[in-house]
């Protein structure tokens, strides 16, 4: 028996009285968890199997990609104060979904954990939830190796250090002379600072994104973007994408 810690990312009812879980652990990835009698009102695990708490759980590990068992939960911090606000419900909805889609089960990342433990305690506390959004929405790419080539014109793949120019549909940056010889000059963002900014997102150490300036404009613009991005390139989709997309201020 092992005892890991993890995060709720998804649960499901199962039988009268129990669920399965879907837990994001520290050491191992995703896995799935039956967990027997949690809906009965005296259960000792009911708090630390809610959605989005942090725990420690104890579990019989199952081999191969069958679900393991349940014996214990043990909270560490319960996060119900996402669920008080509807709209960072929202937000850490696609953050669980995002985390299905890019991870196998028993596929590993420790600095995707801490990722995760970051965006989920920042939305709890409803610290810049747009802002740590589109952080968290934009850094999670690399766990996919889907990330945006920033450094390579998307036309002629030249090095660019200092790219200008961001083309919206092609996600991707552009040299001068491909700039130029565009003739439609719409969904071009010329801003070296937005660029630099995505740079950064991507490189600072997890601990350090804090330090990272985005307006909410420039928040939501990026998330905007990434939104399409998951959907049409990536086939990330959920409601709560759709939820997101029908804000008015998106
Ligand atoms: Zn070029």
């Amino acid at each position: 028996m092992k005892e890991i810690e993890g995060y709720v990312i998804k649960t499901e009812d199962f039988a009268d009285k129990d669920k399965i879980l879907t837990i994001f652990t520290k050491e191992h990835g995703v896995l799935g968890v039956v967990a027997l009698g949690v809906k009965k009102q005296e259960s000792k695990n009911k708090f630390g199997t809610q959605l989005f708490a942090k725990s420690s759980f104890e579990i019989f590990k199952s081999n191969l990609n069958r679900l393991s068992k349940l014996k214990k939960a043990h909270l560490i911090k319960n996060n119900f104060k996402i669920s008080e606000s509807y709209f960072n419900y929202v937000l850490a909805t696609i953050v669980s979904n995002v985390t299905i889609a890019f991870f196998q089960p028993n596929e590993k990342s420790f600095e995707y954990y801490r990722l995760l433990d970051w965006i989920i305690t920042k939305l709890d506390n409803n610290q810049f939830p747009l802002k740590n959004f589109a952080i968290y929405l934009f850094r999670a790419l690399k766990f996919n190796n889907s990330t945006w080539d920033l450094y390579h014109c998307v036309k002629c793949e030249k090095k660019l250090n200092n790219a200008i120019y961001f083309k919206i549909d092609e996600y991707g940056v552009l040299c001068e002379e491909d700039y130029i010889s565009l003739r439609n000059k719409d969904g071009i963002i010329t801003d070296p600072e937005f660029i630099e900014t995505l740079k950064e997102i991507n490189s600072k150490p997890v601990g350090e994104l804090d330090n990272i300036s985005l307006n909410i404009e420039q928040a939501i613009l990026i998330i905007n973007i990434l939104l399409e991005y998951y959907e049409s390139i990536l086939g990330v989709w959920s409601p709560a994408f759709k939820e997101l997309k029908s804000q008015s201020f998106m």
